[in-house]
């Protein structure tokens, strides 16, 4: 029996069906938070917001599609929690483990949906998924609880369609790599960038954008991700009417950090929704 009040439930809590709601599956930086073996003040904080699986989200869009953007090494933990049984697309930025790595476990979702499930990404990650994932595209036999997905070669700045979604892909720099960041209508999705290329700043100023996730990996500069100071030049570039800051290191206490941010940034934590 479920014993909970519904009247307590507050309105801040009900997803509103008329609007996109993101979800923040993982918000932290390749290796995780807490750090394995390590004992700061931020890895062993009591903060459940402290702990943050690798980057991932998940997108419920007003119109009934379910969108992943990458399928990192913490996917079955995460949809686990979220419950995520349909997927109708993974947009995958690019094949660096941590936003590739749980794509075995897709196999289930296989199982719920009945049939494969489309993966998206450029020339060189569906590349490194053939070459990594091989045995996933080999005939063998069946049972062994193989994934079923259909990979989809999509190009920077070339739009394409997910049932009644446009998404605009676009380049963000990622060190010296290119890398693919996304624009679904008001909202866009960066991770893993150290540098905006001149093209994709028209894609966010051509109109206006109402929410903006990018990277903040830590406080100092890091040669292939933005650390905080660049992500909020980001944003006061882009000016978006919300901005959530995603792939974080153990620099950043979820407390603290939130308390120096400007009015309309969030550093996101696992679980967290935005709607817009
Ligand atoms: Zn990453
Ligand atoms: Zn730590
Ligand atoms: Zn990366």
């Amino acid at each position: 029996m479920n014993s909970r009040n519904p009247s307590e439930k507050s309105k801040s809590e009900t997803p509103s069906p008329d609007k996109n709601r993101l979800t923040f599956l993982g918000t932290g930086t390749s290796n995780g938070v807490p750090v394995l073996g390590c004992g700061c003040e931020v890895c062993s904080s009591a903060d459940p917001r402290d702990n943050r699986l690798r980057t991932s989200a998940y997108l419920t869009a007003a119109t009934g599609e379910r969108i992943l953007f990458d399928i990192g090494p913490d996917f079955r933990e995460q949809s686990l929690r979220h419950s995520i049984f349909r997927i109708d697309g993974v947009l995958v930025t690019h094949p660096h483990y941590d936003h590739i790595g749980g794509l075995d476990d897709i196999r289930q979702v296989n199982f719920t949906m009945g049939g494969p499930i489309d993966v998206y990404g450029a020339d060189e990650t569906l590349a490194e998924i053939r070459e990594r994932c091989g045995y996933m595209f080999r005939v063998s036999q069946e049972g062994g609880g193989k994934p079923k997905i259909g990979l989809r070669r999509i190009e920077p700045y070339r739009e394409f369609r997910i049932g009644g979604l446009d998404i605009m892909p676009f380049t963000v720099m990622h060190g010296e790599i290119a890398i693919l960041g996304y624009r679904i209508g008001g909202l866009v999705y960066i991770t893993d960038a150290s540098a905006i290329p001149e093209r994709s700043m028209n894609v966010f100023l051509s109109r206006p954008v109402d929410t903006l996730v990018v990277n903040a990996l830590r406080p100092l500069p890091h040669p292939t991700h933005f650390n905080l100071e660049q992500a909020l030049e980001l944003i006061r570039k882009v000016s978006p009417n919300k901005a959530y800051l995603v792939h974080v290191t153990h620099h950043f206490g979820q407390e603290q950090t939130q308390a120096i941010l400007p009015p309309g940034v969030t550093l996101a934590y696992d679980g967290l929704e935005a709607e817009y």
